[in-house]
């Protein structure tokens, strides 16, 4: 996510640690090498303008001159600005006083329209909302259908044409307009609070295109129109996003495709050259990989100064307390941990989804990227299936965990023997530390003996 973005700024911020005082000279220099930064990453020229006019004014000013760390300063006012081109507060959906809310989406084909209508209503399920999903899209063949399977996956009803629904060839027939309003009354007799549009795109904008959001958008009523924009698109990010702007008026912006390595930063620039606030980012074809879009949040990572409240907010949604609870009790009665609890935590971390994109949430994360794009998300299910493999009694006391039972369990789990070993030390070294806290008093924290 902004990878190389966030390696250049870093980079850059770097030379100027440990200065106690910041020259012009420096100033200029170091101005110059973010604007380069910004606009390797793809930032439109003039939000880059703008941006670093910004930065300039106030690392000139007193509030640098005056710091005790003026590198540090810099950085905090380069913090605040990035906050402000991402939109500053975060943005709440705004829900109808008489549901159903409701939601279109547009954009581009191939944008991440419809991925994102599941793991929307996912969302939203999960704050206790009842949504459905309409499926408006009824250009792209196989569009229905794929929405089916999203809000199959994320327990979310369809809406879909009644006539002529596809089969994997053929594009339904039917007026999406129509379906629309069918979807919406649909909901308010069933009660349904927030309705989710989905709707067609093309390869490009075109007025056809703009037209049809546009009556889906007036027919219904939509009260949030979402512009969904692959962050991957470069350049073109902007002109679309004024078209769209133009086109269906929207009134918030969705970030895709944020998993990739491209530069994305066109997608940045989306917020501050049509006044729109980013509201939601999708950051892979899982249910899971989307987050609510939180300014702060994402400047701090861009700076590599860590996500750490979104890495707690994904913990409290997906850990059980009350395997949380047993484990604490644990450690204060200082019971051994076992392979059985080592288990247990890592089934609970991997509920939060790809251990990768949570260890990159954590401050320094950018600086040891190299070893984050070879962390192997699979190793944990290798793990696992490790320890499936050890007999109850094995878990408690790997310490009977002789050559032949080893070469048992790595038959089992279908690894190389070196890997029950390398576990197994691992484990050995971190039921020591964890003695070690809980004698102190101290609570353990993390995973012990990850790779
Ligand atoms: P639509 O035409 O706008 O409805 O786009 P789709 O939802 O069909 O998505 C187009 C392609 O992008 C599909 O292959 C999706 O699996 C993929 N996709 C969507 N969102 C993401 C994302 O956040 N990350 C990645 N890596 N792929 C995505």
């Amino acid at each position: 996510m902004f990878n190389s973005l966030s390696d250049r700024l870093t980079a850059t911020f770097k030379n100027l640690r440990g200065k106690g005082r910041l020259s012009e000279a420096d100033i200029d220099g170091t101005a110059r090498e973010i604007r380069r930064a910004l606009l390797d990453a793809d930032v439109a020229v003039p939000v880059v303008r703008e941006f670093i006019a910004k930065i300039k004014a106030r690392a000139l000013g007193a509030e640098v001159s005056e710091a005790l760390n003026p590198g540090q300063q810099v950085v905090k006012i380069v913090n605040e600005e990035l906050v402000g081109i991402l939109g500053g507060d975060t943005r709440e959906l705004r829900l109808a006083k008489n549901p159903p809310t409701v939601i279109m989406l547009a954009g581009l084909q191939g944008a991440g329209k419809t991925t994102l209508a599941g793991k929307l209503a996912a969302h939203l399920k999960g704050k206790g909302h009842t949504p459905i999903l309409a499926a408006c899209d009824l250009q792209r063949p196989n569009a229905v259908n794929q929405l089916q399977v999203g809000g199959e996956r994320a327990g979310v009803p369809v809406f879909a044409p009644h006539p002529g629904i596809s089969s994997e060839a053929e594009t339904p027939t039917g007026d999406p307009v129509q379906v629309a309003r069918d979807a919406v009354s649909e909901a308010r007799s069933k009660l349904h609070d927030i309705v989710i549009i989905d709707t067609a795109g093309r390869l490009g904008v075109d007025q056809e295109l703009m037209r049809q959001a546009a009556d889906i958008k007036a027919a219904v009523g939509a009260h949030e129109t979402l512009f969904v924009i692959d962050s991957m698109i470069g350049q073109d990010a902007v002109n679309t996003a004024q078209a769209f702007n133009e086109g269906v008026d929207f009134t918030g912006v969705v970030l895709t495709k944020l998993d990739g390595d491209a530069r994305g930063g066109a997608a940045l620039s989306v917020a501050q050259v049509t006044g729109k606030p980013v509201m939601y980012a999708s950051t892979g074809e899982g249910l899971k990989d989307f987050e609510v879009f939180h300014p702060d949040r994402m400047a701090r990572r861009i700076l590599d100064m860590g996500d750490v409240l979104s890495l707690i907010e994904q913990a409290e949604q997906s850990w059980d307390k009350a395997e949380a609870a047993k484990m604490a009790q644990k450690f204060a009665d200082q019971e051994d941990f076992t392979l059985e609890d080592f288990r247990s935590q890592m089934q609970q971390l991997k509920k939060m989804g790809s251990m990768k994109k949570l260890l990159g949430m954590m401050p320094g994360a950018q600086g040891m990227r190299q070893q984050l794009d070879q962390f192997d998300d699979s190793s944990v299910d290798r793990i696992e299936a490790i320890i499936n493999s050890m007999t109850p009694h094995e878990r408690v006391a790997p310490k009977i965990i002789n050559g032949s039972r080893r070469a048992r369990i790595a038959k089992g789990s279908g690894v190389h023997v070196s890997e029950v070993n390398q576990l197994l030390e691992r484990f050995g070294q971190a039921q020591k530390m964890m003695k070690k806290m809980a004698g102190g008093g101290g609570m353990p924290g993390g995973m012990p003996g990850m790779p």
